[in-house]
């Protein structure tokens, strides 16, 4: 039977077209090809291989294979398959999202310099004649033969050198092309470090990962530990052992960038494998993207760093992955396919037998269900490693605050402000949170703090300001927007928020004299500005950090005695059903900021619910009592992880067009409704309009993902939508619009 390849062609306009393949050569999904396009010769990635469609004269045949090997792993490629099975996205998306376009395309190649190498070594008499009437061409030669590798010219005068030129005319030496490395922390002295001597907790997370690494069929392992536990040290003797027994590792970290200090001690502690180590994030360049792609599939790599995407990296003999953070929505990708970075890591282990380390302080409901479940072991580490103690956590009741203050936007309540003065004067610094998502969209009361919510499904209902109503984001249920707090009948109730922004000029205002630095999606736009500002801070020039959630992880400062929540209601009350999840998580990474040295660490949390019990378990560090009321609520409610829940999404410039083709949806993802599956109304996104388009959507929740996913994937395939509407689904959907 004839064969056809689709072809992804190398080049910005990522067109698909099929090829016709000659007879017997071996062309598999992931080979890069020569193929002919508008009779000129171009290149590409085969997605695809299916039989040639009978009759189908018009097919052009490609020419030939670039490299006989494929860019992905056959291993990879099941992968691939289980991602198009559960996300329902065409494999040719999948595969397009495991190679990077830098790899793809012709435009990035391997960077080469000119060196140097002896090709004929000189007689005695020869290089006593040099050494005599051409010093420069002998000093040369003594370097070169002394060399074990070529030398690059630049080192020894530079291509232009007459001397060189000699040399190789006279046939003592030889120019080639060397391969350079774009290494992204060339330059950056690094101090090697020794491992540690574990603690007791640590030690049994240690042999958990030792016993999975030989197991046949190992179940992902839980390290459930507090921040400070000392998790990264389990990281790196866990990748020991991997690497002991000849096998290869990936560590994935939620936000790479935001992590510089946990690459740092990778690179610190496996120095003497320097070049075995590769980083994959968004912030490398083309180039060094490039390279270090390259040098995990020629197999140079032996250890991967990197964000979500690294889950594709085409390493073989891969023993374990590690999961930083595995709570962190950084995990789940926005564009298709949308994967959840940890769900694949699971899945990849399964497939390719290998280990898994999943960590956190604060592990995500559906990880820690796994583990009531006996799918996954639980490992807990509950004292910090280095003898610190977890900081004493305040909450003040900003009802009184407001009410002393009499002002709007009482941004900071006296005991806050007391405390910062305090550190201040003791040179010691502080960092405050500003949580800026969730802005303006609930309806909360300032004086009462009570919160609209939908009766069916325990979440704030959102305020859309265009249509002045209120909206159940899960169920599409709508209400008025009273004019008066339904609790306290104050008519206050219009939420008064501030964000990170007009937080620094007040703080400015406040703390005269003082250098306060705001870190936020805006501020950190420029290559290294985070980079550079946590350096600043880290070097003490900075006394006051003010950020979004976006510093509340991973970072080390000792000297930081002092971490203030500026308004902890504003993830409280977001309109989603993990938001209770999130606010916990968050309180409680932020509370591992303070204290990390020998200074005893204070966090003072304001809100003005302050009996929520997201904010009260938080504050006393209990897990345990978060996670049980929190699974009540959500198998009360229906919620992951008792379900899987699925967005769809229609979005268009047209608004009426984007509203009727998601109501049509609606219709028809209700006939045949799976069993068990619960169907919300359309509504208008939380995200009205987004790049000058309006947005509706609906949700979807279920107890089988792949039911789920299949029943929308068949109603959107039967249903024609106009031209200009786009519609989007996203299974387990971390962000609902
Ligand atoms: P986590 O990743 O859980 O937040 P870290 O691995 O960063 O914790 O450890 C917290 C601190 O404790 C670090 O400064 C680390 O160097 C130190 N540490 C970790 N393990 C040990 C140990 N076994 N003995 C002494 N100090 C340790
Ligand atoms: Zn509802």
């Amino acid at each position: 039977m004839p064969l056809s390849a689709s072809v992804l062609i190398d080049g910005p306009s990522e067109l698909v077209f099929d090829y016709a393949i000659p007879d017997g050569l071996p062309v598999r999904p992931g080979c890069r090809v020569r193929i002919p396009l508008r009779n000129r010769p171009a290149t590409g990635t085969v997605l695809r291989v299916a039989e040639k469609p009978q009759g189908d004269f018009a097919l052009r045949y490609l020419t030939d294979l670039v490299d006989p090997e494929p860019l992905v792993t056959p291993e990879l490629l099941k992968l691939a398959e289980w991602i198009t099975s559960y996300y329902g996205t065409p494999l040719e998306q999948v595969i397009r999202a495991f190679i990077p376009a830098s790899i793809r395309g012709e435009k990035t190649s391997a960077k080469t310099a000119r060196a140097a190498l002896i090709e004929k070594a000189p007689t005695e008499e020869e290089l006593a004649t040099m050494a005599k009437r051409a010093k420069r061409q002998h000093a040369i030669i003594e370097l070169l033969t002394g060399a074990t590798e070529p030398i690059p010219v630049a080192q020894l005068g530079g291509s232009a050198s007459a001397s060189l030129k000699a040399l190789s005319e006279k046939g003592f030496i030889k120019l080639i092309d060397l391969e350079v490395r774009r290494d992204p922390d060339a330059g950056e002295t690094i101090i090697p470090t020794e491992p540690f001597t574990l603690n007791n907790e640590q030690a049994e997370a240690l042999e958990a990962v030792s016993d999975s690494l030989i197991s046949e069929k190992p179940d992902p392992i839980l390290l459930h530990g507090i921040t400070g536990s000392g998790k990264t040290e389990v990281y790196l003797q866990a990748t020991q052992k991997a690497l002991d027994l000849g096998k290869n590792v990936i560590i994935l970290l939620p936000e790479i960038a935001l992590a510089p200090q946990t690459v740092r001690r990778f690179k610190a502690r496996f120095n003497q494998l320097d070049d075995k180590i590769a980083v994959q994030h968004s912030h490398l360049s083309q180039g060094e993207r490039f390279d270090e792609w390259n040098r995990i599939r020629s197999g140079e790599a032996r250890i991967i760093i990197g964000a979500r995407s690294a889950i594709f990296a085409p390493l073989r003999d891969l023993g374990l992955i590690i999961v930083d953070e595995e709570h962190e929505p950084a995990y789940k990708q926005d564009n298709p396919p949308k994967y959840h970075a940890r769900d694949l890591a699971v899945v990849r282990c399964r497939l390719e037998k290998c280990a898994v380390l999943l960590g956190s302080a604060t592990p995500s409901l559906e990880t820690y269900n796994n583990t009531l479940l006996k799918k996954y072991q639980l490992v807990k580490m509950t004292q910090r490693a280095d003898g610190a103690t977890l900081p004493l956590t305040r909450v003040v009741d900003m009802r009184i605050e407001s009410r002393k203050q009499k002002g709007r936007d009482a941004i900071l309540s006296d005991r806050l402000r007391t405390a910062i003065d305090e550190r201040l004067e003791k040179s010691e610094q502080v960092i405050l949170f500003l949580n800026r998502r969730g802005f303006a969209r609930s309806l909360q009361c300032p004086p009462c703090g009570h919160a609209i919510e939908c009766n069916h499904c325990a979440i704030p209902l959102t305020y859309h300001r265009s249509e002045e109503r209120l909206v159940c984001h899960i169920c599409g249920h709508q209400a008025v927007v009273p004019r008066v707090c339904p609790e306290c009948k104050d008519p206050a109730i219009r939420f008064q928020g501030y964000g990170t922004e007009k937080a620094e000029i007040i703080l400015n205002k406040l703390f005269k004299g003082y250098k306060i630095a705001r870190l936020d999606t805006d501020t950190t736009r420029r290559k290294n500005a985070l980079r550079d500002t946590l350096r600043d801070f880290k070097a003490k020039k900075i006394h006051i950090l003010l950020g979004t959630q976006m510093i509340a992880k991973g970072l080390d400062f000792p000297n930081v005695t002092l971490v203030g929540v500026l308004n902890a209601d504003l993830s409280l009350y977001a309109p989603d059903f993990r938001a209770g999840e999130r606010t916990f998580q968050l309180l409680t990474q932020v509370a591992g900021r303070a204290g990390r040295g020998d200074l005893a660490g204070e966090v003072i949390i304001q809100t003005s619910t302050p009996h929520s019990p997201s904010i009260q378990f938080a504050r006393h560090h209990d897990f345990d009592g978060f996670v049980t009321q929190e699974l009540e609520m959500r198998k009360q409610f229906s919620y992951p992880p008792y379900t899987h829940l699925a967005l769809l999404l229609a979005r268009s410039s047209h608004e009426r067009r984007a509203e009727f083709t998601l109501e049509t949806l609606h219709l028809k993802l209700k006939e045949n409704l799976p069993e068990g599956v619960i169907l919300g109304d359309p509504i208008p996104s939380p995200l009205t309009r987004s790049h000058s388009q309006f947005r509706f959507q609906l949700l979807l929740r279920g107890p089988n993902a792949r039911v789920l996913s299949r029943h929308i994937k068949k109603i959107l395939d039967a249903t024609p939508t106009p031209e200009d509407v786009i519609v989007t689904s996203d299974l387990d959907a971390y962000d609902l619009g």
